[in-house]
Parts: structure tokens; sequence; C-alpha cells
């Protein structure tokens, strides 16, 4: 929708990737319905993906025991949190929706992506006990995690080996996007695109544009464990 900001957070090494052909779908069709999209793309910035004693610049809260959650939001409050944080948190905070872009590693997203999660939701600019979940700071945006896999979709399906892939989805769904207040939309998953024709693959892109072209109208899932688990 025009003038909607959309920040795109995407982890994969390769540009000439489906992860990284789904991230130029995204911001070409968003672009040209007239939302300003802004992407960070973490392995070319070389995102330090580990949280240590460096996010917090000057003076520590308490220099004899270190304690990462407490300092990031001691640092946050005095706005002495590392350079490379505050930008990633204006950009959470100017944008309407946050679309994670990635291929899925050992059920879950890319180290560096975790890193981003880890080291930009620091508590006070995204959640600040017992603001949290539905009170959540980022409340009134939208995360839409979307992602490929090396297994089929039987394979993720319930009775399938893997299980269903909604199980993988609440620690990152619910555990970090709703924690945080954000409205979560349905994934958007591509399976075994390294398995398939490449005429199927095109089909993906195509599905992945489509879906952009109304998703402003979607509705939120409803994040309860019964999503996840019925
Ligand atoms: C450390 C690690 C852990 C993993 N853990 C898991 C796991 O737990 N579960 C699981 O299911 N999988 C897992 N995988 C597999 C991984 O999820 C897949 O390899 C990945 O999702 C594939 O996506 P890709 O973008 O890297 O594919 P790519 O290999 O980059 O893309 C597939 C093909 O699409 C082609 N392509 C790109 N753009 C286009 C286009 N515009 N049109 C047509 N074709 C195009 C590419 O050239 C390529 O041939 C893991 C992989 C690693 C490395």
């Amino acid at each position: 929708m025009a003038g909607r900001k959309v920040l795109i957070v995407y982890a994969h090494q390769e540009p000439k990737s489906l992860n990284g052909s789904l991230k130029r779908v995204a911001v070409e069709e968003l672009s040209k319905q007239g939302c300003s999209v802004t992407v960070s793309d973490l392995y070319a910035m070389q995102f330090e993906p580990r949280a240590t004693r460096n996010d917090i610049v000057g003076c520590l809260h308490n220099p004899e025991e270190f304690n990462y959650g407490v300092e990031t939001w001691e640092a946050y409050k005095r706005g002495d949190l590392s350079n490379d944080l505050i930008e990633e948190q204006k950009k959470v905070q100017e944008a309407d929706l946050m679309i994670f872009q990635f291929p899925l590693y050992w059920f879950s997203m890319p180290a560096i992506m975790k890193g981003w999660m880890d080291r930009v939701l620091v508590q006070g600019f995204a959640h600040d006990f017992p603001k949290c979940y539905d009170s959540g700071l980022l409340k009134n945006k939208l995360a839409l995690f979307s992602f490929t896999t090396g297994g089929s979709r039987e394979m993720y399906a319930k009775g399938g080996i893997s299980g269903d892939i909604r199980y993988l989805l609440w620690p990152i769904q619910h555990g970090i996007m709703h924690f945080c207040g954000v409205k979560v939309l349905a994934p958007h998953i591509c399976f075994a695109p390294e398995y398939v024709s490449e005429e199927k693959r095109k089909e993906m892109l195509i599905a992945w544009a489509q879906r952009l072209k109304t998703l402003w109208k979607e509705e939120p899932i409803n994040c309860s464990p019964e999503w996840y688990f019925k």
C-alpha cells in the first residue's frame, strides 16, 4: 500500500540464490505499490551476530559482572548502544512491516539473523516486562517470515518425518515477534527449491509476487498455541 514502510531483513550469502530472487521480487513488487522498502542484507553488511560487550559504548552499568541483557537495556536508555544497533533499531522503528527472508538452517533461521534478533530487539526498545506479547513495545507492526527449505512439503506435514512446519515457527513467530508485540502474518514457505524444476521455481517467485499484491489486506494469524500445535 502506497506510503507504507517495509524493512526486509535478508540472510543469504548468494544474490543468485532463490532467497536472493525472493528478496528482489519483494523489493520490486512493494516498491511498485509505492511502499518505501529498506533492506538489511546481513551477510553483505557483515552484520555482527555475537552479543558482546562491544555493543555498549563507554562505561558499563556494572563493570564487576557483565550481564548482556541488563547492560544493553541500560545502554539503550542512555543512548549508548553501538552504531550498528542504533541503525537497525531506527529501521525497525520506522517500519510498518518487517519481512524476514532466509533459508531454513537447522529448523531455525541462520545464525546471522538470530544474532540480529539477539542484538537489535533490546529490552526497553522492543519489550520491557510487563510490556510484552500483546503489549510489547513494537505493537502496531507486522512481521512475515518468508523462507526456503531443503525438506519437502510432505516431510514438513503433520505426520511427516520432520513434523509440522508450524512447530518450528513457535520460537520465532511467537517467542520473538509476538513477545515484542509484533503481529504476525502467515509465513511464506518455498519447499525444497533445489529439488524442483526451473519452471516450478519460477512459479514460486510468481506466487510470492501475487501474494504481495494483496498482502496489506491480510489479517494476522491468531497467535495462540492452537495455531501452532493443534
Ligand atoms: C547449515 C544448514 C542447515 C540447514 N538446515 C536445514 C533444516 O533444518 N531443514 C531443512 O529443510 N533444510 C535445511 N537446510 C537446507 C536449506 O534450507 C536449503 O538449502 C535452502 O533453503 C535452499 O534455499 P537457497 O535460496 O539457498 O537455494 P538455492 O540453491 O540458492 O536455489 C535453488 C535453485 O534456485 C535457482 N534460482 C535462483 N533464482 C531463480 C530464479 N529467479 N528462477 C529460477 N530459479 C532460480 C538457483 O540458481 C538454484 O539452482 C540447511 C542448509 C544448511 C547450509
